[in-house]
């Protein structure tokens, strides 16, 4: 042992020890050197995907997300222009400059069990996600929440069949009959009609609706396609209205009172632009009626997603904290969107005019207490009439390479389209230089013939 210290000079051990700590120092700056790099790399990440114009993630947005509207290179101007759907893309622009305030990190543990809220009527509803929208509403004054039961959907498409399932009588021998004032949101038929129910049956326009018994009149107010403020049409006995207001919303309309009806859906789509969530909600003022939706729910899906309705939440969070802001430097995603539509809706009134073979309905202007403006309802669809002698407007457009959907979806004639205002800048601008550049004295030219 006394060797062994011998050979371990004091000189030696000195020069051990330094080399030791020498290299520590090098691993800890190779380590720092590496966090450093990787952290650069996340940030690049994220810089990237919240610049969704930019490289990659362009052409994954692009490829899986929406046909219609992918950005185009200036070159591709004669591209088809797909407006049929009501993909509220024109959205995208607001989330990107709000940056990181409404993305969310959800653990791998989170969220797992099927239940949110095992106290409440709606089992499967987020407590923070009922705040939120709560908060909205009152933010907003577009509906009356007190007294009301909230129920979560997977979209408000989910909510309109488990309302419908809600509403039928299971004992009845006759199916209940559904209408709504036509034009009408294409899918309620569509939806109605397609699992054959012995529960339901669509019977279409309100208006021309004669039958006894039953029935559920379905009223959207803004107007899904033509966005007027509608009110029940059949002043009877016997009916349960269904108010879809999925455009009650101070960038589309004015908010002129508080929604007070018995059952009012509501949806995320329309509100922020978020349709991918597929996020609705219902306010039912019924207790047995908001059950017996929850048990539709629960058949059809076990609850609603909570990693959807966490992000909701969040997105609401953002979107209330934004009108709440009395800082001049947050633009709220309704001032976003409101800006938006009136610049679309003027240059589309202009394209109208100057074309010449297309006309658009005309809305009275009204006060919004929301904003304290006065405006003409700004809706999110354009109700578009062909003039003669375009007879088809839908197949017209069509062989201009514009994509809409036809009239008869809604309940009515070949000579109306309803064309979405809610695209992306670059399809919305191409569309209208293109409706602009359609007119009489180049008609058969347009017609292809
Ligand atoms: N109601 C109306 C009037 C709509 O226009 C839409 C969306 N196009 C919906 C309901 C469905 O919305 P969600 O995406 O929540 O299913």
């Amino acid at each position: 042992m006394a060797r062994f210290w011998n050979v371990f000079t004091l000189r030696n051990l000195l020069v051990l020890s330094l080399a030791i700590n020498v290299s520590f120092m090098l691993r800890l700056v190779y380590v720092t050197v590496d966090i450093k790099r990787e952290h650069m790399m996340a940030v690049d990440r994220s810089q990237r995907e919240a610049l969704p114009m930019q490289g990659a993630y362009l052409s994954v947005s692009s490829a899986t997300s929406s046909p219609s509207s992918a950005t185009f290179p200036d070159g591709d101007r004669d591209r088809a222009i797909n407006l049929d759907h009501g993909d509220p893309t024109m959205y995208e622009r607001f989330w990107q400059q709000e940056g990181d305030k409404a993305t969310i990190v959800i653990p791998g543990w989170q969220s797992m069990s099927y239940f949110s809220d095992i106290g409440n009527l709606c089992w499967f509803l987020e407590p923070e996600f009922a705040r939120q929208v709560l908060r909205l509403h009152k933010i907003v004054g577009n509906a009356v929440t007190e007294n009301r039961h909230i129920v979560v959907g997977t979209g408000s498409t989910q909510l309109f069949q488990a309302v419908l399932y809600a509403l039928a009588s299971q004992d009845s021998e006759e199916p209940v009959s559904v209408v709504s004032a036509a034009p009408y949101y294409s899918s309620y038929q569509a939806i109605t009609e397609c699992l054959k129910s012995g529960l339901y049956k669509w019977e279409g326009d309100a208006r021309s609706f004669a039958k006894e018994g039953r029935f559920i009149e379905l009223v959207t107010s803004p107007n899904n396609p033509d966005g007027f403020l509608r009110d029940s049409v059949l002043n009877r006995s016997g009916g349960v209205l269904v108010h879809d207001f999925a455009y009650y919303w101070p960038q589309y309309t004015p908010i002129t009172s508080p929604a007070d009806y018995d059952i009012m859906l509501f949806t995320v789509s329309k509100t922020t632009g978020h349709a991918g969530m597929r996020i609705g909600w219902a306010l039912v003022k019924d207790r047995e009626i908001a059950k017996r939706i929850v048990k539709y729910i629960e058949l059809n899906s076990i609850g609603v997603s909570k990693d959807s309705q966490l992000r909701a939440a969040k997105v609401l969070k953002v979107v209330c904290d934004s009108c709440e802001s009395s800082s001049n430097t947050t633009e709220s995603l309704f001032e976003f969107a409101y800006q938006l539509m009136v610049e679309r809706w003027q240059n589309l009134r202009v394209a109208v005019k100057h074309s010449g073979m297309f006309s658009l309905p005309e809305f009275s202007p009204g006060f919004c207490k929301f904003t304290g403006r006065i405006f003409e309802p700004l809706p999110a669809f354009a109700w578009l009439k062909c003039e003669e002698p375009i007879e088809d407007c839908e197949s017209f457009l069509r062989s201009n390479k514009i994509l809409t959907r036809g009239g008869r979806h809604f309940g009515v004639g070949p000579q109306y389209v309803r064309i979405s205002l809610l695209d992306r800048d670059d399809n919305f601008d191409l569309f209208v230089e293109r409706l602009s550049s359609i007119r009489k004295d180049n008609l058969y030219q347009h017609m292809g013939e």
